[in-house]
């Protein structure tokens, strides 16, 4: 080719990047690769090794080990050998080697990006320009939170040895997303590659180790799904941090269902891409072949449905088409292609079925007229029109480089498509009026909202899902609390094994509780429950002091639909609530004696303790008055011109059981964060001494909460705790009381992947603060969700 023959053309040459380095690299590892177990290389202990192969060309890259239980053994005991020291060393410690991570990933970014682009088949323009330069972003950002742990996560601890799984799209970018972190605030890691793209976490562990990261500090076991499932299924492990597919996030929830792991899970997506008709249609457009085809759409937050109001959506289709002839497929290392190969044959056959899917339901398939290179496992933008909001295109994750294009009239019609799907990774609002794009994004079912934009990252944001999309959160201030505890919660016992319930006496005549029906209290107003049992209670002494309700199942249902229907709570300003909180305790102080004379009636504690937990219920109802409007976000400035908001949002219906001990006051504490921060309750009060919910329900109706706000349903709770812990319209479910309910919440969650806090049988000391109230409790009653807004032209 000549000079001129491009100048007509205007068609880019090759600019192939040099692999010399990484083949160089490849080849010093002649036998294959080993794990990196307690800073060395560890031949895998029962020998096997599998290929792993260039998925451009189809070519063997190298040979890796197959993880055993026994590997994972022996990296979880490197990891936990390594974890004292490596806490004792203190933030400051902790940031000089992650700094010194960040300036290994700076020297090193070239080879880093080649091996990535070669491993995964991704271009070398986003592996050099954005995946590497974000690691090394990540290191440093972390370095900052390890230098400031003491003094900002003072009240917190970390959590050991954490294992960390990670996914085929973004192999090293989701290990700094996952080691940094982990490795700032003072835990170790065992971290599992995906069998199809482990040599950058290899490489990366190689070089930390010459860095002088201390040994056993990073572990790398590689292997497939069975290596992953040893290290979700090891006891040495504090918790587990998993990105990947909803199936096998689901199945991890299930398998640590009551292990006492903490887990974070970065699951699928379907995210919205709307455009209004106000929008500038170009950078849409633009904005487009960022979102889709980027990583050829391997991304869980791609923005992979495209929803256009009406009257552009012809105009914007057209053109979209003319800019996918543009787009330019090729081998990973050519620096002037836009995408390259996926990752493996199976992804590329996964995608083709679901395109083929979509056409046998209908869609229209544009796919442009554009080289695609021989070998490998290349598949051309796709663009799908004509698709139903309720087609297999439109509802599964592709996870692959095509599009569905869908229409919407009005902005409510936008917000109710972006929301139809069981996914809230993402979503990205394009309109150039700034009051129709800010009033959109917070109605947006997602963890991150990018305005004029999209696929934007940044250490400093938090990352993470909505709804079956996974929870918890990577960077910023919230992902660091994904890798600590507190220390008054790592301090609980076990709770003491209650005393046999003493057999029932005749009642008492001097006490007030049996001249009422029981009654449940849902939707505002005192219930008859659905059944005629009724469940006697007894003083610790064993007089008969009252009856409950026995509520069932569809109490329950009736409580969540009750809930549900209250989603106006979840709307209403921060002071709204605090004075709904507010006036509780207003009510509560004016009955303060008959509340203590239960207290003293049931539980059998003297009348100046009952007092006394009056009075802390009342001052935890205030001191979640005052964060109603405390607990709030923050505005981040990540590397660009504008801002990103962390907004803090309620979860939704959140489902509670309450334990035994301190009746009034541990119900206190675990429904009125939750109602702080927006959220609509169905409360299971403590099974043994349900009268002071019961009684605090009248003070709730004489409050002026919005009906459906808070429900209170009493019964037994192994009849109660599955029908909550398991339905569809609950966001998140608390248990506190024994380890059985914890794990039985944790395994029903699974369903629609609940938000869970449980407190595995371990006693909070409900008198104490530290254990008791505050951000501990209001982060778990909320999802932050980052509003990225750019500005200026
Ligand atoms: P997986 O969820 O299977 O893989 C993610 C990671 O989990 C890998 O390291 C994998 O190991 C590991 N793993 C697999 N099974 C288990 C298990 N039982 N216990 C513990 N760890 C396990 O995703 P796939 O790679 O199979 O991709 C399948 C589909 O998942 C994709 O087509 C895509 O739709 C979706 N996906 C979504 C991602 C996201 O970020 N949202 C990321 C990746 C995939 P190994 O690779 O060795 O099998």
């Amino acid at each position: 080719m000549t000079v001129s023959h491009y100048f007509d053309t205007m068609d880019y040459g090759p600019a192939p990047e040099s692999d010399a380095e990484a083949r160089q690299w490849l080849a010093r590892h002649p036998e294959g690769f080993s794990h990196f177990i307690g800073g060395r290389p560890a031949a895998p202990s029962a020998g096997a090794r599998f290929d792993t192969f260039e998925p451009a060309t189809g070519a063997p890259l190298a040979r890796l080990a197959q993880g055993s239980a026994a590997d994972v053994d022996a990296a979880v005991a490197a990891a936990r050998a390594a974890q004292p020291a490596w806490e004792a060393l203190g933030g400051h410690g902790r940031a000089r080697h992650l700094y010194a991570l960040a300036r290994l990933v700076q020297r090193h970014a070239r080879l880093l990006a080649v091996v990535e682009a070669l491993d995964n088949g991704k271009p070398i323009r986003e592996t050099r320009d954005i995946d590497v330069p974000l690691v090394a972003r990540h290191f440093y950002h972390h370095a900052g939170w390890a230098q400031l742990q003491e003094r900002e996560f003072a009240d917190q601890q970390p959590l050991g040895v954490v294992g960390q799984i990670v996914p085929w799209n973004f192999p090293l970018l989701m290990l700094a997303w996952k080691i940094a972190p982990a490795l700032a605030l003072g835990n170790t890691v065992v971290l599992k590659p995906a069998e199809f793209t482990s040599l950058s976490a290899l490489l990366f562990a190689e070089l930390a180790a010459q860095a002088g990261l201390p040994a056993g500090v990073l572990n790398v076991v590689t292997g497939d799904g069975a290596t992953g499932a040893a290290l979700v299924a090891h006891p040495g492990v504090d918790k587990i941090a998993f990105t990947g597919s909803t199936d096998v996030g689901r199945l991890i929830r299930e398998q640590t269902a009551g292990s006492g792991k903490s887990l974070t899970l970065e699951l699928g997506g379907k995210s919205p891409f709307i455009v209004f008709e106000d929008a500038d249609l170009d950078a849409a457009v633009e904005g487009v072949v960022d979102a889709i085809w980027f990583n050829q759409g391997q991304v869980c937050c791609a923005g992979s449905r495209l929803l256009l109001q009406e009257p552009i959506a012809q105009d914007f289709i057209a053109r979209l088409r003319v800019r996918m002839q543009s787009l330019r497929a090729g081998t990973p290392l050519d620096k002037a292609i836009d995408m390259g190969s996926l990752v493996a044959p199976i992804q590329l056959e996964r995608v083709r079925k679901l395109v083929e899917a979509g056409v046998r339901e209908g869609a229209t398939c544009f796919q442009p007229d554009i080289a695609l290179p021989a070998g490998g496992s290349f598949y051309p933008p796709t663009l799908l029109t004509d698709v139903h909001p309720a087609s297999t295109v439109a509802t599964e994750e592709i996870f692959g480089p095509v599009l569905v294009a869908m229409t919407f009239r009005t902005p409510d019609e936008a917000v109710a498509l972006a929301n139809n799907t069981r996914y809230g990774l993402a979503a990205s609002v394009w309109s150039e009026t700034i009051g129709l794009a800010l009033g959109v994004a917070p109605q947006l079912q997602a963890g991150v909202v990018w305005i004029n934009a999209t696929n934007l990252f940044d250490a400093a944001v938090g990352f993470g899902g909505y709804r079956e999309s996974g929870y918890g959160r990577e960077g910023g201030r919230e992902g660091c609390f994904e890798y600590l505890k507190p220390r008054a919660w790592a301090a609980r016992k076990p709770r003491p094994a209650a005393a046999p319930q003493p057999a029932a006496e005749a009642p008492s005549l001097d006490l007030p509780a049996l001249d009422r029906t029981a009654k449940l209290f849902v939707g505002g107003k005192q219930a008859r429950a659905d059944g005629e049992g009724v469940l006697s209670v007894l003083s610790h002494a064993g007089r008969l002091v009252g009856e409950v309700a026995a509520g069932n199942r569809k109490d329950i249902r009736n409580a969540v639909a009750a809930a549900r229907a209250a989603a106006g709570w979840s709307g209403a300003t921060p002071h709204r609530r605090a004075q709904g909180l507010y006036y509780i305790a207003e009510n509560l102080a004016l009955r303060a004696d008959e509340f203590a004379a239960r207290l003293v009636s049931t539980t059998g504690v003297d009348a100046a303790a009952a007092r006394v937990e009056v009075e802390r219920a009342l001052g935890r109802l205030f001191a979640y008055g005052a964060w109603a409007d405390k607990f709030e976000g923050a505005v981040h400035v990540p590397p660009m011109r504008g801002v990103a908001l962390a907004m803090v949002e309620p979860i939704g219906v959140v489902g509670v059981a309450c334990p035994d001990e301190a009746p009034l006051l541990s119900f206190v504490s675990l429904v009125a964060p939750l109602l702080a921060m927006g959220n609509r309750v169905v409360a299971i009060p403590g099974e043994r001494h349900p009268l002071s919910a019961i009684d605090l329900c009248q003070v709730l109706e004489a409050s002026d909460l919005p009906a459906g706000v808070i429900n209170v349903v009493t019964g037994r709770h192994d009849a109660l705790l599955p029908t909550l812990a398991a339905h569809d319209d609950v966001d998140a479910c608390w248990s506190f009381g024994s380890a059985g309910s914890a794990a039985l919440v944790e395994r029903l969650s699974t369903g629609n992947l609940k938000r869970t806090l449980v407190d595995h049988g371990l006693a909070t000391d409900w008198h104490d603060d530290a254990a008791a109230e505050g951000p501990a409790f209001l982060r778990h009653a909320t999802q932050v969700k980052n509003i990225w807004v750019p500005y200026g032209d």
